[in-house]
């Protein structure tokens, strides 16, 4: 030992001294102890002086590999290189400390000298060799205030929901909590002592450095545990720790495992992602405006029903975008929800109507409400339009069909019975007329012409009636064939009206022949059927007798025959549908006047394939003029026969 005032001199700079320094002697008994020794142990330098330094430490840490402490660390000191070793040094008071231990020696043999300093590890909270847990007694055997602090300390950082590490200034993993070394996949034991810039990842190693440097710093990324080969999506915060003389000893960081956050952000963004595919493609207009009644956000159906690229909403009204009368409209709408927060459902609309928007008319349907935040308050208001054109054409079609169809219904019903009047009405008197004859016959009587014609006259009024009809069904399918040749019309005019005179009545016929011959290339038979048809209606539709005006002229190479009539007129509303099929006109009743509504039917379809044309010019009361135009010969174009070989029943 050194001696004197040295010796009194070296003693008093190790009093000096911050950190504890023990000597022993060359075997490990305490020769010395500094001041520091004593406060942290709490042993007087007396109490330790001659003691073995293994009382300094838990039993368990006594002997290593067959050494003691001291001669192991002393073995070791060249691996060591002078770098302190983590050690539980134990308290008189029984309390485990940790504390980074260095030994040296000096002399050898009996002049051996083993020097061992200590320094206190505030903060550190785990050791290399025992977990902190081991460290004996609870808080109720710890009689210091700074032991129970220590405690606490470690009960909160392993307590923490966050993985808590802690590197001094190298930067090595001095300490860590469970659920550090749970994120990472490995234990304590692997990760204090890893050197932090072995890591790398520049921007963690980046954040090391700052906080190292005194600033705190976040990393948020895939961190890859270099031990496990864990890759682990992580947000750590660094900071610096300070030591007692306010400079930054190493730092902390603080590690949140956000794979769960991953995972619902993930799930957010796809979700996101499918209600975004949902918002553009839908096939309804979409769109959501503030309570400023801009447009935020519109979809491609709505962009293209306001006829405006998508990207030119935003920000803009509608006043703006569709002028003064289309977007006062739709403002005013807007508007209303807005100050009533009721929702208006499905209002349909028309384009060319409060809209004012030019062009083929659109039906819209639009719905418009309120959006309100969880806590209530309005955020503005969505907009659905859908463009109702077609769904509506399509209704208009199905109301017309259903109308169509339903007259077609009526008219078959009422054609039936007429056509069962019309066809019972002449045989009732004919059957009467036949018995008459037969019993008179019988009896050897006279039978009276009269009678027999009147028969004949009954029987020719049934079979036009089903000829009309037989001609009908053949116009239907088709099948009604023509046979033309060269024709004199005025002389087929005249005939007819000659065959007509028994019928004619109180009628008068006035017929003033063409100067001219007038030739047409026609069916014989069937323009005299048109004829008649215009004659014997003009008499059965002017009941009061009256002059029945026939006129035939020729312009150029079109031949005209008018037949003008006294008669009850048609009304005009009726006048198109004249020449439709079993068409009667509202003021020619069944029981007034008989008839199918088919002559006028039959008389345009021969027309017309003569190339020619049938018409009317009537009012309602004052009689009615028909028209029959037909190309004369020197114009005609042979008419198509719509089928060959058909006779007429005669
Ligand atoms: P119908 O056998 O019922 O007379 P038409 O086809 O010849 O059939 O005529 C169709 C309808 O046209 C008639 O039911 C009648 O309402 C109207 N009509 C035809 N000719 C005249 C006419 N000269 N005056 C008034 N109405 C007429």
């Amino acid at each position: 030992m050194v001696a004197g005032g040295a010796a009194r001199e070296l003693e008093a700079v190790l009093d000096a001294a911050v950190e504890p320094v023990i000597a022993c002697d060359g075997d490990e008994r305490i020769l010395h102890v500094n001041a520091a020794t004593e406060r942290l142990l709490g042993w007087s330098r007396e109490q330790l002086l001659d003691r073995p330094v293994t009382d300094l430490f838990p039993p368990r840490l006594h002997h290593f590999h067959g050494l003691s402490l001291a001669r192991y660390l002393l073995s070791r000191r060249k691996v060591l290189g002078g770098r302190p070793t983590r050690v539980f040094a134990l308290r008189r008071d029984g309390v485990e400390l940790m504390v980074e231990l260095t030994v040296g020696s000096t002399g050898e043999g009996g002049r051996e000298r083993i020097a061992l300093t200590m320094r206190r590890l505030h903060e550190v909270i785990d050791t290399l060799e025992e977990p902190v847990e081991h460290v004996p007694g609870g808080p109720t055997d710890l009689p210091h205030h700074e032991e129970t602090v220590d405690r606490l300390y470690r009960l909160l950082v392993e307590n923490a929901p966050l993985g808590i590490f802690h590197f001094d200034r190298a930067p090595i993993i001095t300490a860590c909590n469970e659920l550090f070394a749970h994120q990472l996949g490995t234990s304590k034991r692997n990760i204090v002592g890893l050197h932090l810039f072995t890591l790398r990842d520049e921007r963690m190693m980046a954040c090391v450095r700052e906080s190292l440097g005194g600033h705190t710093c976040e990393y948020e990324g895939d961190y890859r545990s270099l031990t496990s080969g864990k890759v682990i999506p992580v947000r750590v915060r660094f900071a610096p720790c300070y030591g007692d003389d306010g400079e930054v000893e190493g730092g902390v960081g603080m590690v949140e495992d956000i794979t769960d956050r991953r995972h619902v952000e993930a799930e957010r963004e796809a979700h996101l992602a499918q209600l975004d595919l949902l918002f553009r493609s839908a096939p309804v207009g979409i769109g959501f405006v503030g309570t400023d009644l801009r447009y935020v956000r519109v979809n491609e159906t709505l962009a293209r029903i306001n006829g405006l690229p998508a990207e030119a909403h935003p920000g803009h009204t509608p006043l703006e975008l569709f002028g003064p009368q289309t977007g006062a409209a739709v403002e005013q709408f807007l508007h209303k929800v807005l100050k009533t927060n009721e929702p208006q459902v499905q209002v349909e609309s028309t384009t060319d109507g409060t809209l004012g928007v030019e062009g083929p008319r659109r039906y819209l349907s639009g719905s418009i409400y309120p959006v309100h935040t969880p806590d209530g308050r309005v955020l503005g208001l969505g907009v659905l339009v859908e463009d109702i054109t077609e769904r509506k054409h399509a209704e208009e079609e199905r109301a017309h069909l259903y109308r169509e169809a339903q007259d077609a219904i009526r008219v078959r019903d009422d054609f039936l019975s007429i056509a069962s009047h019309e066809l019972k009405t002449p045989l009732t008197p004919l059957s009467l007329r036949l018995a008459t004859l037969e019993r008179r016959l019988e009896r050897g009587e006279h039978v009276d012409p009269g009678v027999l014609r009147h028969a004949r006259h009954q029987l020719t009024r049934l079979t036009g009636l089903i000829n009309d009809l037989l001609d009908a069904s053949r116009i239907e399918a088709g099948r009604l064939a023509l046979h033309p040749e060269v024709t004199r019309f005025d002389v087929l005019v005249e005939h007819t009206l000659t065959s007509l005179e028994g019928q004619r009545g109180n009628h008068v016929f006035d017929f003033k022949p063409p100067p001219d011959p007038v030739s047409v290339h026609g069916d014989a038979y069937r323009l005299e059927q048109v004829v008649l048809n215009l004659l014997e209606n003009a008499l059965k539709y002017s009941p009061d007798g009256g002059t029945i005006r026939v006129r035939l002229t020729v312009n150029e190479d079109v031949t005209v025959l008018s037949v003008n009539d006294p008669g009850i007129g048609i009304p005009e509303d009726q006048q198109q549908q004249l020449f439709d099929r079993y068409f009667r006109a509202r003021n020619a009743s069944t029981r007034s006047y008989g008839g199918l509504g088919l002559g006028l039917y039959i008389s345009r379809d021969i027309v017309e394939r003569h190339g020619g044309r049938i018409w009317v010019e009537s009012e309602s009361g004052r009689g009615s003029t028909f028209f029959v135009a037909l190309p004369t010969l020197s114009a005609a174009r042979p008419p198509l026969p719509r089928a060959q070989g058909d006779r007429h029943l005669h």
